[in-house]
């Protein structure tokens, strides 16, 4: 029996859990839609389950860890949700030491992004490399910091909140308390609106909005003119951390992601405007999309206990 681990990633609307060997080779996967109306038990005893058939399957022996990524403000020192405003129910709840008693194991709890771009770095677009960033494209946007191999976690695990990055200083006001954050000019959500103000339609998903720009008429002119605006914003934010990091890599992932050849453009535009450091170092700074896809939370969940261990 192999080495393995258990990864789990609790999505705003699904529930992900594999095991995984140590060298990254997916043994057995569990997901399914979760129970999230029927409030916080019973997506604890969801999560429990998956767990435990995957365990029970693969036998305890073997198991190197448990890692668990959920989204949103997580005080990794407490082990606690601070604010998600996809898991409300889970806020303020202690999940880490819950789950821990309830499975009779150390559970490691990371934010769905830092997880990602762990799973990135592991066996993903960012397979070798220590220094990165990730960003999530998706209803919102997330970021993962990965450092010297390891996740940048600031003092009490909150850091990498890349989509709160403020690039336009008067922009659109966000739930956060601060205008203009990324967030609100380059996610899916910030495109279903310029889509409606720009009279597109009233509720477009980015999906849409991505396939209206091939169209050869004016909605299609219009719909191209969204994903510039989403480009600039996206590019801002990455010069702004181009300029902080001096990575070599920055990965892009998430449901924006077939759109990069409208917005790519613009993009790459404000980040050659906006960052000396990137001009600088051209040839060895690369901008690429992440290859885990949806999965890459899932594999950093299971990740984190190896390296956690190697850290011990
Ligand atoms: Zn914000």
């Amino acid at each position: 029996m192999p080495e393995y681990s258990i990864g789990l990633d609790l999505g705003g609307t699904n529930l992900r859990a594999a095991a995984i060997t140590r060298s990254g080779e997916k043994l057995h996967k569990i997901s399914g839609s979760v129970q999230f109306r029927e409030g916080r038990e019973a997506v604890m005893a969801d999560m429990v389950r998956a767990i435990v058939e995957l365990r029970e399957k693969h036998g305890a022996a073997g198991l190197g860890g448990i890692g668990i990524c959920v989204p949103g403000f997580i005080s990794l020192e407490e082990g606690v949700i601070r604010n998600s405003p996809n898991l409300p129910f889970l806020e303020d709840f202690p999940i880490r030491e819950e789950l821990g008693k309830r499975l009779a194991s150390s559970i490691i709890l990371e934010n769905d992004a830092n997880a990602a771009a762990v799973g990135e770095k592991w066996i993903g677009a960012g397979h070798g490399v220590d220094d990165l960033v990730l960003l999530t494209l998706g209803t919102g946007i997330g970021g993962g910091i990965i450092s010297g191999g390891r996740v940048i976690r600031g003092h009490l695990g909150m850091a990498g909140e890349l989509g709160h990055i403020s690039v336009v200083p008067n922009g659109n006001p966000c739930g956060c308390g601060s205008r203009g954050c990324v967030e609100k000019h380059a996610s899916g959500t910030a495109v279903t609106a310029m889509a409606r103000l720009m009279k597109l339609g009233d509720a477009l998903t980015a999906e849409q909005v991505y396939e209206l720009a091939h169209r050869p008429d004016a909605t299609g002119v219009k719909a191209r003119q969204i994903w510039c605006a989403m480009g600039d914003a996206l590019g801002s934010a990455l010069a702004m951390l181009i300029n902080t990091f001096n990575f070599p890599l920055y990965l892009l992932s998430g449901g924006l992601l077939p759109a990069w050849e409208f917005f790519g453009d613009a993009m790459m535009c404000a980040v050659e405007q906006r960052s000396a450091t990137y001009r600088l170092s051209k040839a060895t700074t690369r901008i690429e999309p992440a290859t885990l896809g949806n999965e890459a939370g899932l594999y950093g969940a299971a990740c984190l206990p190896w390296i956690e261990r190697r850290s011990a």
